[in-house]
């Protein structure tokens, strides 16, 4: 027999209730105890769920209140000391605390999990922290499920990824001496797993998928010969990418089994098949929303299950936590769009593929020649279906002209007409595109979604919205102004809305981190753009004033990396179909007169490979879907880009060859070291770094901003700096936001005299 089973389940519930609570909670709207009672429910939910879909192990100890990585710092003791809390005795409201900091001490840092948008909570490391095992808060569940009567498998990330993830702190030295003082306390978690009585624990290794130093490898042996040695069955879990290059060390491990991810990394199983133990192999996406065709995963599973037997086990390619919810709920969206909502499948869809597998493995593919012949069926109108091609689309982008992604003239030249019509002083001042959305903006949009405000009075709400920006920067003396971006709710979703190829579920939520959600939108047909998106709301906020208007767009790496994307067609094409999309868009507002035009690309560094070997090609082909985006234009015409969230460092050289004649880029919170490697590179076009944060509303002195300022001017030629805040101000109230500017702009005179 075949066994099923899933690495890890959403844990906000179906409709976002465990974010509800939790924020009830934290408003002390809602008493400890209902927050516990609701988010057992919801476990219970998830486990019912999976034992309903024939799951052989419900999965255990993946339920979190704020994220998986915080619940391994409180179960082996390494929170953070500067806290002063007991991690053997953390309360509910302290844990939180950890999270989400409180009046002395700042929050534990958030990072990206690996390649996704979820962010896991970065533990802090010193040479001398001790650990103390506390695996109370895993326990706890696996209990519940016991006494549900569920057959539980529990879940806890290994040593190695959980050491890889976290940060060194004080002292120097190397965090893998944590080692052997963490060893220990794992085994007496897990022993305290086998106390409960399970059968099987799964031990979570995505680190393997990174490109890991020899030491850290080599350390795999120690560790899995040494929790080997537990009483239980050990299944080793990989996911987001090949583990092929460890094939060797992996099949020598002491464990009981070993988990692939053979979504992202299908070719890795020719390595692993003559693999003596448990394989499991994930072979329904845990990462995206579309349908599987069934019959083309069973042709793949047969053949395997002929040679391992028993041995064959079959999950998603990695945690659902990924993955909404329940597509059944999007109604309106099985109205409007039958077809994508038949091609589209959500944590409990995909857990009923799997069950479909199992059963067609265990009993043959009569025995569910109905629901494979659904599955087929929907593959196949997806195929064909002239919703998603289009040929126009496919072939403009075959048939581009060439260096359609060059520029005229070498920016050298370009910046020599753009500086004779932009007439602008030393070090101009802009800001990045969005302006404080104020309740009342808020509002507006969503009644006249909702259909409580006619079509002509948002218009007039929105317009009155820009003249009010536009003024207050007039009077702030702003040089290169903005609209304000009131009538975008979000920056990808604006544009997926316009364009064609998009669609957006009502609930299709997945944790970003803590109690945040994100809705993203999905991608599923040829990109084109039926007609112009931004322009009328620039063209009126130019008309507005005698200063220049900066048109803003979102980019084709950042539309492409926070939507959902589909998967049969390369993400690359995708990404290239988008700009070309965009492009039109730039075309159109040059034609109206709005020649300074940012396209906003503070995705492009998320989207790299995880492993290094595979930079280049998606630099290759990100730089030129954004270079796509504003291909056409005429020299004068300045282009600029913006880029916040992440270290560029590394790919300063990519960043370049953007080509984008201004960049704006988050700078201020790291004392501008980022442009140390600007200026080491020798960065060519103009940059503007952010010289305040945009995320606190405490006002800058002038002092700092000067001393930022002054030490940008130390690496870029005052030619070419800028000067702006370091992301866009929606988050931000007005009274701050005037302030802060005024700083800047106060500072940036006084400097223009001493220039001069
Ligand atoms: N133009 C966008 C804004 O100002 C940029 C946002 C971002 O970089 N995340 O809001
Ligand atoms: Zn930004």
């Amino acid at each position: 027999m075949t066994t099923l089973h899933h690495l890890g389940f959403p844990r906000v519930g179906a409709k976002r209730e465990l974010k509800f609570a939790q924020e009830r909670y934290w408003r002390k709207e809602l008493s400890e105890q209902d927050l516990l009672d609701i988010a057992q429910k919801l476990r219970e939910i998830n486990w019912q769920n999976q034992a309903k879909e024939n799951a052989d192990y419900v999965t255990v100890a993946d339920f979190t209140f704020y994220d998986h990585i915080l619940d391994l710092q409180v179960a082996t003791g390494a929170i953070p000391k500067r806290f002063g809390f007991d991690s053997q005795k953390l309360t509910l409201e302290q844990y939180f605390e950890l999270a989400r900091g409180n009046k002395d001490q700042f929050a534990i840092e958030m990072t990206k999990w690996f390649d996704t948008n979820y962010h896991y909570l970065v533990p802090e490391f010193h040479k001398n922290t001790e650990f103390k095992a506390n695996p109370s808060h895993y326990v706890k569940q696996i209990k519940e499920a016991k006494a549900l009567g569920f057959n539980t498998k529990p879940v806890i990330v290994g040593p190695l990824t959980f050491l890889w993830l976290g940060k060194e702190k004080g002292e120097t030295f190397n965090r893998l001496q944590l080692l052997e003082k963490l060893l220990p306390i794992y085994t007496e978690i897990l022993n305290a797993f086998i106390a409960e009585g399970v059968e099987w624990i799964q031990i979570d290794e995505p680190a393997l998928a990174l490109d890991l130093p020899k030491e850290w490898l080599e350390a795999y042996n120690y560790v899995y010969t040494e929790l080997a040695k537990v009483n239980a069955r050990l299944l080793l879990t990989t996911y987001f990418g090949s583990v092929a290059e460890h094939a060797p060390l992996l099949k020598s491990l002491p464990v009981d089994g070993l988990h692939l991810d053979l979504v992202r990394a299908p070719e890795q199983l020719s390595a692993f098949t003559d693999y003596e133990k448990v394989l499991s192999l994930g072979v329904i996406d845990g990462r995206n929303i579309w349908r599987a065709n069934l019959n083309e995963t069973l042709n793949l599973l047969e053949p395997l299950k002929a040679t391992l037997g028993e041995r064959l086990w079959i999950a998603p390619s990695c945690s659902l936590l990924h993955t909404p919810y329940d597509l059944s709920v999007e109604t309106e969206l099985q109205d409007k769009k039958p077809d994508l909502y038949n091609w589209l499948s959500f944590t409990l869809q995909k857990i009923k593929e799997l069950h479909i597998l199992k059963t067609a493995l265990n009993q043959g593919r009569d025995a569910v020649a109905a629901e494979l012949e659904q599955s087929q069926l929907a593959a196949q109108t997806r195929a064909e279906s002239k919703d998603i091609h289009r040929i126009e689309v496919t072939a403009r982008l075959a048939h581009l002209p060439e260096n359609a992604d060059k520029r005229k003239s070498p920016f050298a030249e370009r910046i020599k007409e753009q500086n004779q019509w932009l007439n602008l002083p030393l070090l101009p001042t802009t800001t990045i595109g969005s302006f404080p959305q104020t309740p009342e903006i808020r509002y507006a949009r969503a009644s006249f979604k909702k259909g409580e405000l006619s079509l002509e009075d948002y218009e007039t709400a929105m317009k009155k919205e820009i003249e009010y920006v536009v003024r207050r920067q007039e009077e702030l003396d702003l040089d290169v102004l903005v609209h304000g971006e009131a009538e975008r709710n979000d920056m990808v979703e604006y544009f997926g809305e316009l364009l064609d190829g998009f669609a957006f579920t009502k609930f299709g939520w997945v944790q970003s981190y803590g109690s945040r959600c994100v809705k993203p939108p999905v991608i599923y047909g040829d990109v084109a753009r039926p007609t112009p998106m931004t322009v009328r709301w620039s063209q009126y906020a130019q008309s507005l004033t005698k200063k220049v208007m900066k048109g803003m767009l979102t980019g084709p790496v950042t539309i492409l990396q926070w939507s959902f994307v589909r998967n049969d067609i390369p993400r690359s094409t995708v990404c290239k179909q988008i700009g070309v999309a965009l492009s039109d868009e730039v075309l159109d507002l040059e034609k109206a007169g709005i020649k300074v035009i940012q396209i906003d690309e503070p995705a492009i560094r998320e989207g790299l490979p995880l492993k290094r070997a595979n930079w280049d090609s998606y630099l290759k082909w990100a730089g030129e879907a954004f270079r796509l985006s504003y291909m056409g234009v005429q020299d004068d015409t300045q282009i600029h880009t913006h880029m916040c969230y992440s270290e560029f460092n590394d790919i300063l050289p990519a960043i370049a060859a953007l080509d984008a004649d201004v960049i704006t880029i988050e700078t201020s919170r790291s004392d501008m070291e980022l442009l140390t490697a600007f200026s080491d590179f020798k960065y060519p076009n103009d940059i503007g770094p952010g010289v305040y944060d945009i995320h606190s509303p405490r006002v800058p002195t002038a002092d700092e901003i000067e001393h930022l300022l002054r030490k940008a001017l130390k690496v870029v030629p005052k030619e070419r700096l800028w000067v702006n805040p370091d992301c866009g101000l929606k988050t931000r109230g007005w009274t701050e936001t005037i302030e802060q500017l005024r700083t800047m702009i106060d500072v940036t005179k006084k400097l223009r005299k001493e220039l001069a």
